[in-house]
């Protein structure tokens, strides 16, 4: 049984299309829930949601992203960009 297809999603935010069929992809579980990744059939723009499951509710965030499964859960996993990694390539442009 593919689990991802049973995680309740809102339509799309930017066509407004129901997600139904629409491949979605588990790029990162948990204790907190999953990290789904879902990418809309109709205008083919991605939605990357994290979702949290209680024994009384399920509750997710969305987060529009460019990025496809595979390069959200690269990043996921990437180390955060830091201030001194701003300065550095705005000092490196700066020259
Ligand atoms: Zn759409």
């Amino acid at each position: 049984m593919d689990f991802s297809q049973q995680i309740p999603m809102p339509d799309c935010p930017f066509c407004g299309v129901v997600y139904g069929a629409s491949p979605r992809v588990i790029v990162d579980e948990g204790n907190y829930g999953e990290m789904v990744h879902v990418t809309c059939l109709a205008c083919h723009r991605a939605l990357a949601m994290q979702v949290e499951r209680s024994p009384h509710c399920v509750r997710s965030v969305g987060l529009l992203t460019d990025c496809n499964a595979e390069d959200y859960r690269h990043f996921m996993h990437s180390k955060r960009v830091t201030l001194d990694d701003v300065l550095a390539v705005h000092q490196g442009l700066a020259r």
